[in-house]
């Protein structure tokens, strides 16, 4: 990918259906271009699409190893559904050994700083492991989910470290309604965790259900939810140019 061809395709790819978004990643940029997905009602709803639309488009996903059950049996229904192998990213074990050494099992809870080095280490290293495998980042991202997704743009390029991607996130102008309308409409396979009152998944004992009226993503980390300014966010989609 060089960033001045994606830059003079920017406004088209904006402009595009997510189906059609798909397919030009696939056809464009092959094994380069990749749905990194920790299997939200959006990741679901992209592999579901990807299959008429892009069939052969890789799905990745970030294995923190303390996913709920409930993740780990959806990552096996579509893998089976789609005939689809799913890419796993894990932790590096020695990392985490290291820090469950120092620091406890359950370090998330001590303060902001440590859930934020829990989150680097089981997520955001894997995940940069898994870009370093692709030049277009495909991501269920949506404007809806919270005050601080709601300028996200369909395609856009973003630094990475000293890299550039192209960051693309189909669904971004779908509301939560159309998501589900989708997935009713398909049969889309999704996380039974949504039936339980959770409204974003994550790993176990860091997600809990939402209230009807709270914001999609307040049951992330809810012990902290008093702090002022604090985005929701682990830190995969900040950093390096918007998220
Ligand atoms: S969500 Fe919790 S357990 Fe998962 S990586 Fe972040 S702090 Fe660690």
């Amino acid at each position: 990918m060089t960033l001045t061809e994606d830059h003079l395709q920017l406004a088209d790819l904006n402009a595009l259906g997510p189906e059609d978004l798909l397919r030009w990643a696939y056809e464009r940029h092959g094994s380069r271009a990749g749905i990194v997905t920790s299997f939200q009602n959006t990741g679901c709803v992209m592999i579901d699409m990807a299959s008429r639309a892009a069939p052969g488009l890789r799905v990745l996903t970030v294995d923190t190893l303390r996913l709920h059950q409930e993740t780990y049996d959806l990552i096996a229904q579509l893998e089976e559904r789609y005939g689809i192998a799913i890419e796993r990213f894990q932790p590096d074990p020695d990392a985490v050994e290291n820090m469950v050494q120092r620091h406890g099992e359950y370090l998330f809870f001590d303060s902001k700083a440590k859930q934020e080095y829990c989150c680097n280490i089981r997520k955001v290293q894997p995940n940069e492991r898994a870009l370093g495998t692709v030049d277009v980042w495909i991501t269920g991202l949506r404007r809806d989910q919270s005050e601080y997704r709601s300028n996200i743009k369909k395609a856009d390029v973003i630094k990475r470290g000293e890299r550039t991607l192209l960051k693309l996130c189909p669904l971004a102008d779908w509301t939560e309604a159309d998501v589900w309308s989708y997935i009713r409409t398909h049969g889309t396979p999704y996380n039974s965790l949504y039936d339980k009152g959770y409204t974003s998944i994550g790993c176990v004992i860091c997600t809990t259900p939402t209230l009807p009226g709270e914001d999609k993503r307040a049951g992330r980390w809810r012990w902290f939810n008093h702090l002022e300014g604090d985005n929701k966010e682990c830190g995969i989609h900040m950093g390096g140019g918007g998220i």
